[in-house]
């Protein structure tokens, strides 16, 4: 059993109260998988692909925070998707949650660097004052790729097209070397 919140146990109370059985039973089954927090309640059973918990709910599996707001807050209008107000999607504080539309979610998820574009583009730009940098420190004899790739958070390959010429074409590799000459 994990340690509740005072704000669960009263909300399990109410709806126990309130005849709704059925929901108190599901909201006991929602908590057990929620870490004890003062702030988010973070989901700690199975998540999907961007990161939000999944919970069997109405005979289906459904998003975590989708059930957490109904339980605690109220119906989810057919065409509304429930957003975070923090920034952590597998958190289901239903006072971190709102309902918005598609869009909102889509740029929800971009500015949160969640939808699979983010994903993509957080391993692959580098700003071209980084790639100088990569360049020089290459040349300046800082040859593990991986441990650049790592300091640069971006995957080894990027960094060995980048030091092999195949990429980022458009940098003068000469006046990087006349630089580190300078030094
Ligand atoms: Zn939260």
């Amino acid at each position: 059993m994990r340690e509740y919140h005072m704000d669960r146990l009263t909300t399990m109370e109410m709806a126990r109260k309130e005849g709704r059985e059925e929901a108190g039973k599901t909201i006991f089954r929602l908590m057990e998988k929620v870490l004890g927090s003062e702030q988010c309640w973070i989901w700690d059973a199975s998540l999907n692909n961007y990161g939000y918990g999944t919970f069997w709910y109405k005979d289906r599996h459904d998003i975590a925070q989708r059930a957490s707001y109904e339980l605690f807050v109220g119906d989810i209008p057919a065409d509304k998707f429930v957003l975070h107000s923090c920034d952590n999607p597998s958190c289901i504080n239903p006072h971190h949650l709102f309902v918005g539309t598609h869009q909102d979610n889509m740029a929800d998820m971009v500015a949160k660097g969640r939808s699979k574009q983010g994903e993509i583009n957080r391993f692959s730009k580098l700003k071209t004052e980084q790639v100088i940098e990569i360049l020089r420190l290459y040349k300046n004899g800082f040859k593990n790729k991986t441990a650049l790739a790592k300091r640069f958070s971006v995957k080894p390959p990027t960094i060995h097209k980048i030091v092999t010429g195949q990429s980022w074409k458009n940098i003068d590799r000469e006046t990087i070397h006349q630089e580190r000459l300078n030094e």
